[in-house]
């Protein structure tokens, strides 16, 4: 069912930064301590992540290339309840039918491990891999055999770009887990874990930037605790590209957290400034719904209102002390 896998996967990976997003994901499912990320010409002729996680035996290799194999939802409470990352394991044979792929792994205390390659959904090699433990997914020439999806991709620049930002978020979710990014042979960033975020957000963003910011106050408003960094109002884009907002540890959109910070800065902010804002917010997981579509991470709060003003009271706080 090749052609059934090209469907799905346009629907899990739309571009390189969603098989980055994927991929990355299952190596923090992995254990992963340390996760490069490597990309050329925009992750559309090589996107390769080694990771020092746990690994796979043969059997397993083989199975995670199946089709919903190793569905995690089998339940209507599994739904309501996905906590885990992982989306019904379809993303590794989705990525495989719509590239060239490369699937190494091998478990910490394995003599041997396993290398697969898959071209645009077939199975071309299976053999043993002597490499480190861990593992490493190689995708080359993505959508190489399916021309509409790959004439729909951006420039290079461009899918670079949503890259990178796909980067950030997982650095910024994960600072206790060291990141590398490399672009065309070049290293971008080079993030050594740590317990601290501030670090985390310093080496993503660069010193000058986390000296500006403004730790918010822990607010906590009906089931809704806020805490992070903002910057002051002179710190601020022309996009939202650097409003980064965290639920429970995973990246999300909701314009319910838009209006709490435009509330937040009321008139400080001139029309099309968007301040620098990394807010990370814990709710219980009754309180809202995260759209089971794997590329959207937009969020229905059961009450926005309360995330609004959560939100909306975290800023004007630190607004106000100034407090670092
Ligand atoms: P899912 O993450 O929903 O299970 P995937 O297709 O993303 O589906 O991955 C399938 C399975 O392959 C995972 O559940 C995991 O067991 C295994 N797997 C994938 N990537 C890795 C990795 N980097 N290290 C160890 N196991 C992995
Ligand atoms: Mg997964």
């Amino acid at each position: 069912d090749s052609l059934a896998s090209q469907v799905a996967a346009g629907e899990v990976v739309e571009r390189p930064a969603a098989v980055i997003r994927e991929l990355v994901e299952n190596s923090l499912d992995a254990g992963a301590r340390h996760i490069t990320v490597e990309v050329q010409r925009g992750g559309t002729a090589l996107i390769r992540i080694t990771d020092d996680g746990c690994g796979m035996d043969r059997e397993d290799a083989m199975l995670c290339m199946e089709r919903h194999a190793t569905s995690k939802i089998r339940t209507k409470e599994d739904l309501a309840a996905i906590r885990t990352f992982g989306f019904r394991g379809e993303a590794l044979p989705s990525i495989a039918s719509v590239s060239r792929f490369r699937l190494a792994t091998r478990e910490r205390d394995a003599l041997s491990g396993t290398e697969i390659e898959i071209m645009g959904g077939k199975l071309s090699a299976v053999k043993d891999h002597g490499g480190n433990h861990g593992t490493v997914i190689e995708v080359r020439s993505l959508f190489f055999n399916v021309p509409a999806r790959r004439k729909f991709l951006r420039t290079e620049a461009t899918e670079y770009s949503h890259i990178e930002q796909q980067f950030r978020l997982h650095a910024i979710a994960n600072p206790q887990t060291a990141f590398t990014l490399i672009r065309d042979g070049a290293v971008t960033f080079h993030l050594p874990a740590t317990a601290d975020m501030i670090d985390r957000i310093r080496g993503l963003a660069g010193d000058e930037l986390v000296t500006r910011l403004i730790k918010l106050p822990e607010v906590e408003h009906l089931g809704v605790s806020v805490s992070g960094y903002i910057g002051g109002p002179g710190l601020s884009r022309s996009n939202r590209q650097q409003q980064i907002t965290f639920l429970n540890g995973r990246p999300i959109e909701s314009p319910a957290i838009n209006y709490g910070l435009k509330e937040g800065f009321h008139n400080a902010l001139m029309k099309g400034q968007y301040p620098v804002t990394f807010l990370f917010l814990e709710m219980e997981a009754q309180a809202f719904d995260i759209n089971v579509h794997p590329a959207k991470k937009e969020v229905r709060f059961h009450d926005g209102f309360a995330v609004r003003e959560a939100v909306a009271r975290a800023v004007k706080r630190a607004l106000e002390t100034g407090s670092k």
